[in-house]
């Protein structure tokens, strides 16, 4: 079915809501009373209230389209068809009501009836926890799935210690042979740099207790908790190769195109920048719309290396001049209908956006200056400039390598590439051991957590911001 991207968002609550959902509205995406957390990641985050009884919710059972920040996915936004920093994050979640049954049913038929996404029900895919064997006999005997479509992943599983704890199950679609790989059990482990089998909807059970002595046992409330994301549908439903050829982002395009002459779709490497520039924007806008700010620490500073990112990758795009905040307008218009705040607040948004591309237009100046001193001292050795100096103007004066590359060149001196490969991957390795206690969890059901267990919680977002600087 060819559906636009917010039918499909409003397909999701009229589909719960006829399931006997409340819709939750869209919470900010800088948490309320809550300073575990520095973005809100997920729709669960949104819910800690009720789902840690601090609130009753009027009814158990509740949808929402949840605006959401990963900065742990940056490294792939660009690169993979489908990851963002800012994605949106369809949930159905039940506080002690429906549980396994329900949750796997309603899912099987939002996305296969004709009625609602009228997905080929022969290409999905779900992935289960190996001892799950009630959802195994859920998806095989209730849904009637075959057996070779179920797979077992031990990793289906979200434990962060003492507190709820349980099974997920996830679905896929096959977006088929001409994106490559053929072993399903294979491409669905997390972290695989899968692009056939997209995950599109991740339902989480939370049925046992962990115990401080390491044992499990059942919880008097089960929850659900589920999170689809808004632009892989979308990209299934308008067939097309990655999320970033959705209504939901052509329009950002074709901006940029407007903006640096440059077409989409001609070269590989522009493309990259076009995606990152597309992501990068939306989540630029919203954050600032939803009260965050540039700065040195913090939330601020991952708002400020995405713009810087994106600046820098504007650079492949022949723009050399402040041009991001001439994207807010189109972010605003294409959102508008859900959410409104982005349009109301596009003056300011652009104000700040446009004062912050001023002040790294600067700095990149001052990185052109450090450079020509490199150069000049390079000129009195051996015409070669060091690793560790390419490597300060990239990540000091986010200059890119291709930048520093083309201007030294002119002055007849070549790059130690291996001394800043060197670099990278030094830089990488940091940035991997600051992540590594989160890597093989699932954000989306960390924020549950922390829920339960405060005082143990050993710091993610923490860890991410240590990522976010040394990375
Ligand atoms: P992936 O394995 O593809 O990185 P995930 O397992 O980390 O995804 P979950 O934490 O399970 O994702 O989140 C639930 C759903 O939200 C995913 O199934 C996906 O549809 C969507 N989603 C998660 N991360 C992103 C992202 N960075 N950009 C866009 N959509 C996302
Ligand atoms: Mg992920
Ligand atoms: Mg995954
Ligand atoms: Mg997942």
């Amino acid at each position: 079915k060819n559906l636009k991207a917010s039918e499909i968002r409003q397909m999701y609550i009229d589909f719960f809501v006829e399931k006997g959902h409340m819709v939750e509205p869209s919470a900010p995406l800088v948490p309320i009373d809550d300073d575990t957390l520095l973005w809100i990641n997920s729709g669960v985050a949104t819910l800690k209230k009720y789902f840690d009884g601090r609130e009753v919710p009027k009814n158990p059972k509740i949808v929402n389209a949840q605006k959401a920040i990963r900065t742990n996915d940056i490294e792939n936004v660009g690169f993979t068809a489908r990851h963002h920093t800012f994605f949106e994050m369809l949930g159905n979640f039940s506080i002690g009501d429906y549980f396994k049954k329900e949750a796997i049913e309603y899912a099987w038929e939002f996305l296969t009836s004709d009625k609602w996404m009228a997905m080929d029900p022969g290409k999905l895919y779900v992935t289960i926890h190996p001892e799950d064997t009630e959802a195994y006999d859920l998806w095989h005997e209730v849904i009637g799935l075959e057996e070779s479509r179920i797979i077992r992943i031990e990793g289906n599983f979200w434990d962060i210690g003492e507190g709820p704890s349980g099974p997920n199950t996830e679905i896929f679609y096959d977006r088929g042979e001409t994106y490559g790989k053929e072993d399903p059990a294979e491409e669905m482990y997390p972290g695989g740099e899968n692009e056939r089998y997209l995950e599109v909807w991740n339902l989480v059970f939370s049925e046992f207790n962990h115990n401080a002595d390491h044992t499990y046992t059942p919880l008097p409330n089960q929850n659900i908790d589920t999170g689809m994301g808004l632009e892989r549908m979308t990209s299934i439903a308008q067939d097309v190769p990655t999320n970033y050829d959705t209504d939901l982002f052509i329009p950002i395009i074709e901006q940029v195109e407007a903006v640096s002459g440059v077409k989409y779709l001609q070269s590989k490497e522009q493309d990259i920048a076009f995606k990152v520039i597309a992501d990068h924007i939306r989540t630029i806008s919203f954050a600032i719309g939803d009260g965050a700010l540039p700065a040195n620490e913090g939330r601020g500073y991952v708002l400020r290396r995405l713009l810087r990112r994106a600046v820098r990758f504007s650079q492949t795009l022949n723009i050399n001049e402040p041009f991001l905040y001439k994207l807010v307008d189109i972010v605003a218009e294409i959102m508008e209908p859900y959410y409104p705040n982005v349009k109301a607040q596009s003056d300011f948004i652009k104000k700040v956006v446009k004062s912050e591309e001023d002040r790294f237009h600067e700095t990149l100046e001052d990185g052109l200056a450090i450079l020509n001193t490199m150069m000049n001292s390079a000129k009195q050795k051996d015409n070669i400039l060091s690793g560790s100096d390419a490597f300060k103007l990239y990540d000091t004066y986010g200059f890119p390598i291709e930048l520093t590359e083309e201007i030294t060149a002119q002055e007849g001196i070549t790059i130690d590439n291996d001394g800043f490969e060197d670099e990278m991957r030094q830089q990488r390795e940091r940035a991997r051991a600051a992540r590594q206690k989160t890597q093989s969890m699932q954000v989306q059901n960390e924020v549950l957590g922390k829920i339960t267990t405060p005082s143990k919680f050993v710091g993610y977002e923490q860890s991410e911001i240590q990522s976010e600087i040394t990375d």
